[in-house]
């Protein structure tokens, strides 16, 4: 297997990523960038940014993200394809393996790896997976022109799929397993005062059912205390969006995670019990979420990535 060493490895290409790549550009540490599965990670997936300071009108988060690695690369970032596959954080420099086919023997790491789509687990999500199941409405939404779709969750990620869904299909449900939404005020208000949008409190999806596709869910309705009612609902697209997992599996042998994966970091820092190994953005984040918060702590892993370096005599 082949090897290179460097002063600063970064592991994924969203906005942590990206802006610990402009800092550490600029800090003249020459980083080398891997994208991952999904090059400029979840906000290329997703519409409209309207939240990322700086931008009065909103931005595409696609367009965001190549601005970002522009940025990155204006510094001298060195933004490569490929998958970060297993790590050997034991010793430094820390080996870091790509692709299973090269190691990257790194002095620093800062961990962005993001985090990925959660489905419910029903077999029936399987079965019908690139036939009517999809967790990302702008990747798909697109299929599903005057039809009708359902969306999952509760959240403000569902309520911007089945937004963005009711401009394209005929009529959109969105099926919340509580009696509230739990997203924030403004996009619960857009979602309940859509005229596509009929949102379903209190309802579970047991199951898909669809000759060659989805043709249809099987519901859950919640009744009071004990009661249920169960019935079909037809729809020609199942849309997941109940949250994320994050992508730290093959960093748990040697650092500390949380019940669902979240890396732990110190308080306030990017820093992780490795000295040297920082972890940035949505990996180690089960709080904010943010594209703005994720580039702020991709930011401060790039300062402390720099101070180490420097205190090490590494740079
Ligand atoms: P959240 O964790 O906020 O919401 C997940 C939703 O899915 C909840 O309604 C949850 O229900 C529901 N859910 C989870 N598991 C299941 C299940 N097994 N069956 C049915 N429903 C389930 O995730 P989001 O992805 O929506 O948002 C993540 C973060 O990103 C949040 O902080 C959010 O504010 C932020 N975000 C911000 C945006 C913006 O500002 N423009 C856009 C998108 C996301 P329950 O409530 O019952 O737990």
């Amino acid at each position: 297997m082949s090897t290179e060493k460097v002063k600063c490895l970064i592991i994924g290409s969203g906005p942590a990523g990206y802006t610990a790549a402009i800092y550490t550009g600029r800090a003249n540490i020459a980083p080398v960038l891997y994208e991952g599965l999904q090059p400029g990670g979840q906000l290329t997936i997703t519409t409209e940014v309207e939240n990322f300071p700086g931008y009065p009108e909103g931005i595409s988060g696609t367009q965001l993200m190549e601005d970002l690695r522009k940025q990155a690369e204006r510094f001298g970032a060195d933004i490569r394809n490929g998958i970060a596959t297993s790590a050997d954080l034991s010793k430094r420099p820390y080996h870091i393996t790509i692709d299973d086919e090269k190691v990257i023997e790194a002095e620093t790491v800062i961990i962005s790896t993001g985090a990925t789509a959660k489905y419910l687990g029903l077999e029936d999500e399987q079965k019908y997976a690139g036939m009517g199941v999809s967790a990302c409405a702008t990747c798909d939404g697109f299929f599903y022109r005057k039809k009708t779709v359902a969306v999952v969750g509760g959240g403000d990620t569902a309520c911007e799929e089945a937004i963005y869904l009711a401009g394209l299909a005929k009529q959109v449900y969105l099926i919340v397993r509580k009696p509230f939404l739990r997203a924030s005020k403004i996009m619960q208000a857009r979602v309940i005062n859509h005229p596509n949008i009929k949102v379903l409190f209190e309802h579970n999806a047991v199951g898909l059912y669809g000759e060659n596709g989805v043709e249809g869910v099987h519901l859950v309705k919640r009744q009071g205390e004990s009661d249920e009612e169960r019935y079909d609902l037809p729809i020609d697209g199942f849309f997941l969006a109940i949250g994320h997992k994050p992508n730290s599996d093959i960093f748990k042998d040697y650092l500390d995670t949380d019940e669902v994966g979240y890396i732990i970091t110190e308080e306030g820092t990017p820093r992780t019990k490795v000295p040297g190994v920082f972890a940035a953005g949505d990996v180690a984040d089960p709080h904010y979420r943010q594209a703005i918060t994720a580039a702020g702590s991709g930011c401060k892993a790039a300062i402390e990535a720099e101070r180490y370096l420097s205190a090490n005599n590494l740079l």
